[in-house]
């Protein structure tokens, strides 16, 4: 009985609307939002739409709490979501999930490139690191996250090959959220995309008869999976960034961007 739903939204509005502000609010609320003058019928709701959002990026911030704070309210970058890495993490939303945070950048995901437009970004207090030196995510911080990306993926129907860390995205300048970054614990939360260990064993048997594939081939897998590649069939110095990407984010033991058989095997696996 489909009509009906309209109806019991109204007076569930107006229910709510009483709950909220008293009798004035009931006596305005048949009033609309919009232009003066002009009334907007707000009754109706189409069945096809979704949300805008399509993909999560995460990031460390590479500074403290205080800083980070200062850096994402006052500057010429923005994030959704913060997370601190206090005992208890505060979570601090900065921006409405309906606008957009300036996060991502010059970046590319199956393609697409304004990623801030269909993105929701959340920055992770975290100062990073380099060569052997990363600082870990804490426990408190990855069980937030986790709770915090639950929820958004499921309002926005997120695919989990859309959640996404910076280096995913833009390979050929970005690291965060880093070799440290708990990609395999969020998986296993049912968070993100992940590999098959039995089909990644059964392409490293395939590999010991048949040699490692090409290098086009492995740009064209990196390609299916979202990542923005060269399709030359070289090994050069950008398509070592990404594969570099892709071992932080599928096989971070080491990310020295050579496809070794591992790395390949896990590319292959990956759907
Ligand atoms: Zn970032």
């Amino acid at each position: 009985m489909k009509p009906n739903t309209n109806l019991l939204a109204r007076l569930a509005r107006q229910a709510g609307h009483i709950v909220a502000a008293g009798l004035l609010a009931l006596l305005s609320a048949c009033a609309t939002h919009g232009p003066p003058g002009l009334e907007i019928d707000r009754s109706q709701q189409a069945k096809s739409q979704n949300s805008r959002v399509e993909f999560i990026v995460l990031h460390y911030t590479s500074t403290g709490n205080h800083a980070s704070l200062q850096i994402l309210t006052e500057q010429n970058v923005s994030s959704h979501y913060l997370i601190t890495d206090e005992k208890r993490p505060k979570v601090y939303q900065l921006v409405d999930e309906s606008r957009r945070a300036w996060h991502a950048g010059v970046s590319q995901w199956f393609g697409r490139t304004d990623m801030n437009a269909g993105s929701i970004g959340v920055e992770i207090v975290n100062p990073g690191g380099s060569g052997q030196n990363w600082a870990p995510y804490s426990p408190a911080q990855i069980e937030t996250l986790i709770a915090l990306l639950h929820d958004i993926s499921q309002r926005h129907q997120i695919k989990p090959y859309n959640i996404v860390g910076h280096s995913d995205i833009a390979p050929q300048r970005k690291i965060d959220p880093g070799p440290r970054f708990p990609w395999k614990q969020l998986a296993d939360a049912g968070i993100g995309r992940w590999y098959d260990q039995a089909a990644v064993d059964g392409f490293l048997r395939q590999f010991q008869k048949t040699g490692l594939p090409d290098i086009l081939s492995i740009q064209t897998d990196l390609e299916r999976l979202g990542y923005t590649t060269p399709k030359n069939g070289l090994l050069d110095h950008a398509t070592k960034n990404v594969v570099a990407a892709f071992q932080m984010h599928y096989r971070p033991s080491c990310y020295d961007g050579v496809p070794d058989a591992e790395t390949i095997a896990i590319l292959k696996a990956l759907k």
